[in-house]
């Protein structure tokens, strides 16, 4: 697949559930609000945050507002940002209370000479950006005080987690969960990713996955291209599978050559799962997926946005 400047891919993850109407309608949604930013000259950075916060505003995916919970009953979210031109890269993870996770890893991005904080620290650090406050930005507070939070004891929790595990739950269960990322291009040849999501079906509190993890959820570089990845963040982490993926494109292989090479040594190496969006700074991209469906959609500004949730 080949599109001309300025581009947006988005994906609201990969699993085994068909796409509902109004999943995809949210990221149609999410494709014409981060395009505007395109269109009208913005960064392909500003085109990422926007499209994922429209997803994570919906409720309809897993990440902000429809963030799953952990065994404690919590939701704990893990969000990643990057630009191609100087590899600045910023993220949050096990966060907390905040409808867009994506804006708290922007910050950090923007704000802070780091590019990861977690738990706790994340939290407040993002509620005193006022990312949490609902009169602000129009965001909604979310967490533990909208739902009734179970807060098993640590041993309730761990014998939960070991029965699940035990009878296999664990892995097919995470396999359909619908994580949020878009990737962008620019006008000025400026590649972006991103990623939000509430983690996996079944998780122990405290547990982190691949989104937050430059190089595993999310890389972008300009001398190569962009990735955000949805899928097993256990199998994903130990590929280092975005960072691969680049560093494939950099040596000459195409974004789907690419993409299933990375998709096809997951599956070998480690038995993953997983679906990814990929484009290069001169327009092409590719969307790929082990699992039996992905939702996900790309628009060059023509026509109309193209999505749906199956790509091979
Ligand atoms: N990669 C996410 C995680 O492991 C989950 C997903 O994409 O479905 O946290």
């Amino acid at each position: 697949m080949s599109r001309r400047l300025p581009l947006l891919l988005v994906h609201g993850g990969a699993g085994l559930r068909e796409l509902t109407a109004l999943q995809a309608d949210c990221l149609t949604q999410a494709l014409v609000d981060g395009y505007a930013k395109l269109r009208s000259g913005g960064a392909a950075i500003d085109a990422v945050e926007a499209a994922v916060r429209v997803l994570e505003a919906s409720g309809l995916f897993n990440a902000g507002l429809g963030s799953n919970r952990q065994l404690d009953g919590v939701q704990r979210m893990d969000a990643s940002i990057m630009e191609g031109r100087d590899l600045r890269a910023g993220a949050v993870a096990s966060i907390e209370g905040v409808l867009h996770p994506i804006a708290a890893a922007r910050h950090v991005m923007d704000e802070t000479a780091h590019v990861l904080v977690v738990g706790e620290e994340a939290t407040k650090f993002a509620k005193h950006l006022g990312l949490a406050a609902p009169s602000r930005r129009g965001q909604r507070q979310i967490g533990p005080s909208q739902h009734r939070v179970l807060r098993p004891s640590a041993k309730k929790t761990w014998q939960l987690y070991r029965e699940m595990q035990q009878s296999g739950h664990l892995r097919w269960a995470a396999l359909g969960k619908e994580t949020v990322g878009a990737v962008a291009l620019d006008r000025s040849g400026t590649v972006a990713a991103g990623a939000s999501t509430g983690g996996v079906d079944i998780m122990l509190p405290g547990r982190v996955g691949d989104s937050p993890l430059i190089g595993c959820g999310v890389y972008a570089d300009n001398h190569s291209g962009a990735v955000s990845m949805t899928g097993l963040g256990e199998c994903i982490i130990r590929i280092g599978v975005a960072k691969e993926l680049c560093d494939r494109l950099e040596t000459g292989a195409s974004p789907a050559a690419a993409a299933r090479a990375v998709l096809q040594k997951l599956v070998s190496r480690v038995r993953g799962s997983a679906g990814l969006i990929v484009l290069t700074p001169d327009g092409r991209f590719a969307i790929r997926h082990t699992t039996p469906r992905m939702a996900a959609g790309y628009w060059n500004g023509k026509g109309k946005p193209v999505v749906t949730d199956r790509f091979k």
